[in-house]
């Protein structure tokens, strides 16, 4: 049976360090502060900047919300990231995916100073990733290092396989764990027998976005399994990506949904914005 890998504790200890730091710098003169611009209604993305929102104030990180209408065109977003990479109490800034459509998403993300880009989604900070010398990671695999880390889990020299090839979750993650030193493998909706690939991993991270979709059978015996999909089953249940029941008999890890990745994705973040306060007060 699996060990269960508990990614509120973890969390919960990213934040502790988190508001250690910033009543640190506090000290020094620097609160760090977040700007988070929402645009339209969409539900759960009024529950994840929220929960932002909440997250920020129990770690003494000041916050701002942006909360724009439907309708907002892209310049007037625009204007609005220009006048926040200028704004000298904010130090990270957030765009809440996904935009209404009809705004150019990439275009506002390349906006973004590359030195406010807690989410790490600019061109300049990929790039920066991808030559292993970075100052922010996207939130979502940093946070599955973490977990990783927490647990003593050694990448190096293992099979890493990733389900998944976004550019916020799948390719940042197969990078991160070649960095790591691991073989990587990042398996996609055109990859060709994917269990017989998926079986050889020591560590899968899967992030397809399908409920059930990793069974017993796809994972080799011991291996670790990290599941990023957060997706409804047929009753509207949160649910992951792998089939918990079943692969939990045959990992020697496992992240549960919810409470494995999720968590981490909101305190890496917050870890983030205090390496940008940091970054642009040269206190790194
Ligand atoms: P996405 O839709 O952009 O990417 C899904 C990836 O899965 C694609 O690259 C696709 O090629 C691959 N895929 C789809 N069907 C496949 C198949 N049959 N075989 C192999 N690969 C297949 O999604 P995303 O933004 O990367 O998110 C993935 C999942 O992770 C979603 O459920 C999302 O909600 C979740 N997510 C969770 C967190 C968190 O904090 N826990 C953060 C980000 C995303």
């Amino acid at each position: 049976m699996a060990v269960r890998i508990d990614g509120k504790a973890v969390s919960a200890k990213v934040r502790e360090q988190v508001a250690q730091e910033v009543a640190s710098l506090k000290a020094q003169g620097v609160c760090p502060g977040l700007a988070v611009i929402i645009v339209g209604d969409d539900p759960a993305s009024k529950i994840y900047v929220n929960n932002k929102k909440k997250a920020c104030q129990a770690t003494g990180i000041y916050s701002e919300e942006y909360a724009l209408p439907g309708d907002t065109s892209q310049k007037e977003l625009l204007d609005l990231v220009a006048d926040l990479n200028h704004k000298e109490d904010i130090h990270g800034i957030l765009v809440q995916s996904p935009l209404p459509k009809g705004l150019d998403e990439k275009a506002v993300v390349e906006a973004i100073d590359p030195q406010k880009d807690v989410d790490a989604f600019h061109a300049y900070n990929v790039g920066k990733i991808m030559i292993g010398d970075y100052h922010f990671l996207p939130c979502t695999p940093a946070g599955i290092m973490e977990l990783l880390k927490a647990y003593d889990i050694a990448v190096e020299g293992k099979q890493c396989v990733v389900i998944g090839r976004s550019n916020i979750v799948g390719k940042p993650m197969a990078m991160l764990l070649l960095h790591q030193n691991g073989t990587v493998t990042v398996c996609h909706s055109r990859t060709k027998n994917l269990a017989e690939i998926t079986r050889q991993g020591d560590i899968l991270v899967s992030a397809a976005g399908k409920s059930h979709f990793v069974t017993a059978d796809m994972v080799k015996p011991g291996a670790v399994v990290i599941d990023v999909g957060m997706n409804r089953d047929e009753n509207g249940k949160l649910c992951g990506d792998v089939d918990f029941d079943g692969v939990e008999l045959v990992a020697s890890y496992i992240t549960p949904v919810p409470g494995g990745v999720g968590p981490m994705t909101i305190a890496m973040l917050l870890k983030n914005t205090v390496t940008a306060a940091k970054l642009q007060n040269d206190l790194l």
